[in-house]
């Protein structure tokens, strides 16, 4: 099959990731091919979508994190098909897809629950929605206007959270909402310019947080 413009952009860059040891399971590889990114980034930075580099969110300072970032993070969460999952700071929508794609490759197949994903700017909120449901994705993906650092205990227990901005340190309400056996993964640090990667498992009571990698992410708000 002859491949062309941004389908032949896509499958370089999972080629890419796959090269780096980042993506290394095939359901990840599978979603990331299956995702239009695209159709998440604003237009005026359209061209660059298959770059392996975080792109700005319109005029809103926030920023759509590199494909490698994001892969990471997915790869390190191991999402299952049964999986309740919660996402702080949709933006785009773009990690959101990726996951839902992950944990359910096939709509046809029956949905049984959403992936919830929350976001502080209601800009972006619009703006998820509307990638999502052009996409697709609406009816698999819940986006919520609201502080992802409260989480959202109403769907609460979640077997996987992905946090997309950095925290100072791991709000709680987000360690009281994991699931016995749950997996977070979070930017954690006060510095704009550098954080940690965290990943947080709940056994039990016992939490246990542990480092991955030096990282930058645009600060978790909390202005509400
Ligand atoms: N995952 C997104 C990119 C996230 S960028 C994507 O795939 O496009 C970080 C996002 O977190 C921004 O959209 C920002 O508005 C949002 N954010 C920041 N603080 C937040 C908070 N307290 N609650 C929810 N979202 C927040």
């Amino acid at each position: 099959m002859r491949l062309t413009g941004y389908d032949e952009q896509r499958s370089r860059l999972v080629s890419y990731l796959k090269s780096l040891g980042i993506i290394t399971s095939e359901r990840a590889e599978r979603a990331f091919l299956a995702i239009p990114r695209e159709e998440f980034v604003p237009e005026e930075v359209r061209d660059q979508a298959y770059a392996d580099t975080p792109l700005p969110l319109m005029n809103t300072g926030q920023t759509i994190s590199a494909p490698s970032m994001l892969a990471y993070m997915i790869e390190a969460l191991d999402l299952q098909a049964h999986h309740n999952v919660l996402e702080v700071g949709a933006g785009s929508g773009y990690a959101a897809a990726v996951m839902t794609e992950v944990i359910s490759p096939s709509p046809s197949a029956g949905i049984s629950h959403k992936v919830h994903t929350i976001e502080i700017d209601p800009r972006l909120v619009s703006f998820a929605k509307d990638n999502l449901q052009r996409c697709g994705y609406s009816d698999r993906v819940d986006v919520i206007l609201g502080d992802g650092a409260l989480g959202l205990p109403e769907e609460s227990p979640f077997d996987r959270i992905m946090v997309s901005a950095a925290a100072a340190s791991v709000p709680k309400p987000l360690t009281d909402q994991l699931a016995d056996g749950g997996t977070m993964v979070i930017p954690v640090g006060g510095s704009s310019w550098s954080q940690e990667l965290h990943l947080v498992r709940r056994s039990g009571n016992k939490i246990t947080e542990k480092y991955m990698m030096d990282v930058v992410f645009v600060p978790l708000r909390e202005d509400l």
